[in-house]
């Protein structure tokens, strides 16, 4: 048995067994794991509120022989995401958080940029400024996982498209100039391409000093979030209730 401790991420609790949870959790050390906390619907004394999703905790843990799911001995809560005011937008926006780091990343696999990268955008994801960190948190997921298109160019003709506006289909890569654009495809305006470089350049923090409206890089944030899924093969329950609002 190799006994473990460092700072994780709540992302999804089941019931499991009689009065046992089965926890994904997300690792700064080892990536996505998954462990059971025994008893832990009967003894709340050594997880407590730390079983929300997306608490950020130090998790005591011990691997176990020739098991793959690791037996969690106790959560120290770091930072809840329920000691700040919640509402349904931000329950949402931490859902899709959650959801999408279970369903991108292997087991097993360190990401310390995914990790630092969660943490930032949990922490600006407040009631009243949902929008912005969702959307920072896609395209920056899109971008450490590999999946972020070019936009500065047409994937078909090689046109350079700064400044203007790009097309990019829900079924395949890349993003094409106007006379291109492929069956269904959908608009990304001139001024959103801008948003996402700032995105790229800046930190969610310094960007959540902003003000941004629901509306403000709306079709940033559906490019960002329906070419997620498209990488995922998912359809995120958390961006259709967020969809809902
Ligand atoms: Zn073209």
């Amino acid at each position: 048995m190799i006994e473990r401790q460092g700072e994780a991420i709540v992302l999804r609790v089941w019931p499991f067994h009689e009065a046992d949870l089965l926890v994904s959790l997300f690792t700064r050390d080892q990536g996505r794991v998954k462990g059971v906390a025994r008893h832990a619907m009967r003894s709340r004394r050594r997880f407590g509120g730390a079983l929300e999703p997306m608490t950020h905790v130090r998790a005591t843990y011990a691997e176990r022989p020739r098991q793959e799911l690791v037996r969690l001995d106790a959560f120290e809560i770091l930072s809840s995401p329920l000691s700040r005011p919640i509402d349904y937008a931000r329950t949402a926006a931490l859902q899709l958080v959650a959801e999408v780091l279970e369903e991108a990343l292997p087991e097993q696999a360190p990401e310390d940029a995914v990790f630092r990268l969660a943490l930032a955008v949990m922490e600006e994801i407040q009631v009243g400024r949902a929008w912005m960190p969702i959307t920072y948190f896609a395209l920056w997921m899109k971008r450490l996982m590999g999946w972020m298109p070019e936009l500065g160019h047409c994937v078909v003709c090689g046109e350079y498209l700064r400044g203007r506006t790009v097309w990019y289909s829900p079924t395949s890569d890349g993003v094409t100039c106007e006379d291109d654009r492929r069956g269904g495809s959908i608009a990304l305006s001139a001024e959103s391409v801008a948003l996402a470089e700032r995105m790229f350049r800046g930190t969610v923090k310094g960007l959540g000093e902003e003000e941004w409206p629901r509306t403000r890089g709306a079709d940033l944030r559906r490019f960002a979030l329906e070419t997620l899924e498209r990488h995922l093969e998912h359809r995120l329950a958390s961006a259709r209730a967020l969809g809902r609002l």
